[in-house]
């Protein structure tokens, strides 16, 4: 029996963690994938206090070596359900059934995808949602990035030092990234941003071979040949497996002030969260705010 446990290791789950156990509280933490969450796949996170500048894996190793070193327990496993019963809860996991006084859901969101055709089929064979973990395979290479707002700026400038070309397409006629990060890609001379371009095809049998986009102004297709596309047009929440214990909007889970959804004992931080800034700074301000309070519900 845990006194919390925390479901997914980002930033939010791991800023719960910290204080938590500095309260003396145990903790367990169950994360499906990798621990940092989507931050470890950034290139280049420049809007964290008194750290200039660092690499978004580098962040996520140092953060989870401090909560490990603060005794936080950890299982790679992706929770299924939770289930509440008087005033424990159960938490499945694909290998165990845990059981805690309190939980937090941390679980972030997911990648949007397009739902076409080949869009899956060519997952790993030149359609890719990480330019970190993906872009080196394609140096000396054109591709295509498509999407509009800092993920996809972030993305483009990092493809930009290994590939030939880097065919930036957006849905729209202008970006929804931070400034700083369209003035950096006019700089980029190997940078080609085109506007208005709905992506409609994904052609390629084991590899992908082509592009068409519809030109959303003229109505006109055209085609693009490259080796990669990188897609980032946004996240979508993945909470449904709470649902009878929490309030969604759109997917995403309804909190107070202090955090708490409408099961007592029961909290939910972060991106999964239904706010309008989603960052790591929000993440991890949630996180503190919802150990704060559920310290005094386990009291
Ligand atoms: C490429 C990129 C660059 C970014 N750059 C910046 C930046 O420079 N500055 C900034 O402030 N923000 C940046 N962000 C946004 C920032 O990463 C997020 O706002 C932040 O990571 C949110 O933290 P979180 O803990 O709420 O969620 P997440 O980071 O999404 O973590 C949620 C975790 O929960 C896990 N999980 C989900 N479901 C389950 C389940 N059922 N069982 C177990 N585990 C589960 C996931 O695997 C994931 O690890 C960037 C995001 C991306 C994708």
């Amino acid at each position: 029996m845990k006194d919390v446990i925390i479901i997914g290791g980002g930033p939010a789950g791991m800023a719960a963690a910290l204080n938590l156990r500095r309260s003396g509280k145990s903790v367990l933490i169950l994360e499906k994938e990798n621990f940092g969450g989507q931050i470890a796949n950034s290139p280049r996170v420049e809007n964290l206090p008194s750290i200039k500048e660092i690499n978004g894996a580098d962040f996520s190793t140092a953060f989870f070596d401090q909560i490990s070193e603060l005794g936080a327990e950890f299982e790679l496993e992706e929770v299924l359900s939770i289930k509440k019963d008087k005033d424990i809860f159960k938490v499945k996991t694909n290998y165990n059934e845990y059981e805690s006084r309190s939980v937090i859901i941390a679980t972030g969101v997911k990648h949007r995808k397009f739902n076409i055709p080949n869009e899956d089929e060519l997952g790993g064979k030149g359609v890719s949602y990480c330019a970190v973990c993906d872009g080196a395979f394609y140096t000396g290479e054109d591709v295509c990035l498509v999407g509009d707002a800092n993920t996809a700026l972030q993305y483009t400038l990092l493809l930009s030092g290994y590939c030939k070309h880097v065919y930036l397409y957006t849905l729209f006629d202008k970006f929804f990234a931070d400034y700083v990060l369209v003035e950096r890609i006019k700089e980029k001379q190997n940078v080609i941003v085109k506007h208005n371009l709905s992506l409609k095809e994904i052609v390629g049998k084991d590899k992908l071979e082509k592009l068409v986009f519809t030109d959303t102004k003229t109505k006109k297709d055209e085609e693009l040949v490259v080796k990669g596309l990188f897609i980032a047009i946004g996240q979508v929440p993945c909470n449904d497996i709470f649902k009878d214990y929490v309030d969604l909007n759109k997917g995403f889970i309804k909190v107070n002030e202090r955090m708490e959804t409408k099961t007592p004992g029961l909290y939910a931080i972060g991106d999964c969260t239904d706010k309008n800034m989603r960052q790591v700074s929000t993440a991890v301000n949630d996180g503190a705010i919802a150990a704060f309070f559920c310290n005094s519900y386990l009291k």
